[in-house]
């Protein structure tokens, strides 16, 4: 199936959760995540509208994102861990970032946007299930994470960000995408954070039915993942 087809199909997905969900039409944006796919597959994807690319590596980012430059107002987002020594090539590339984890990542994508002169809006990953292997967040840590990206000029942050813990059945996901919105609403509620970033493949009309604006998809659209 081609991923204009594809990326059809996941679009009245999306529809059909924001009505059920009794959301405003369109006011969940799609995230088409492709990782490990290539550059032409992004072209395809834009080629049919989609606008909105999401990467897990910083130095794929950088790459697609250079050999991409020629198309307007594509935009990227940061999906992935970053390490310290990443920094600064995703604060060149990214539009978006999801995944703050702490105050050390604060610091350094804080320092490296504002020698851009970029102002870069952040979400924070939260660690909802508490699972060992997961980056992220732990919720008690969300006030600290918070307080060092409000110390930081060139980073905003918008919103909070979830991996749940694996579930073949996608209602599993759900008590966690609950979490993430009344952790958020016990963080100033949606004033002063305003995305819910949350939802994948095979979960995204849990993920919209509890409050997420931006949906991560990459199987739906892509289709499987090729070997790194
Ligand atoms: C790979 C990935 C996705 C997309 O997952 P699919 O199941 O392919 O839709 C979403 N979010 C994150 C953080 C990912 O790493």
């Amino acid at each position: 199936m081609s991923i204009e087809r594809r990326l059809s199909q996941v679009r009245a997905r999306l529809s059909v959760a924001e009505e059920s969900a009794g959301r405003v039409a369109g006011s969940v944006l799609l995230v088409a995540v492709s990782k490990f796919h290539s550059a032409s597959a992004i072209r395809e994807a834009y080629a049919a509208g989609q606008r909105h690319f999401g990467e897990n590596y910083p130095q794929e980012l950088a790459r697609k994102a250079e050999e991409l430059s020629d198309l307007p107002d594509i935009t990227w987002h940061m999906i992935g861990n970053i390490q310290s020594n990443k920094a600064k090539l995703v604060a060149q590339h990214a539009h978006w970032i999801h995944t703050v984890d702490g105050p050390v990542i604060a610091r350094e994508l804080g320092k490296r946007a504002a020698q851009l002169g970029k102002t870069l809006p952040v979400l924070v990953e939260v660690n909802v299930g508490g699972e060992q292997q997961k980056h992220g967040c732990l919720p008690d840590a969300l006030d600290t994470a918070l307080a060092a990206i409000g110390a930081e000029p060139a980073l905003q942050a918008r919103g909070l960000m979830t991996v749940p813990p694996h579930t073949d059945d996608p209602a599993g996901a759900v008590p966690f995408f609950a979490a993430l919105r009344r952790l958020r609403d016990g963080h100033g509620g949606a004033g002063t954070l305003p995305e819910l970033s949350m939802g994948m493949s095979h979960d995204l009309e849990g993920a919209v039915a509890e409050g997420a604006t931006l949906v991560r998809v990459g199987t739906a659209i892509f289709g499987e993942r090729p070997a790194r």
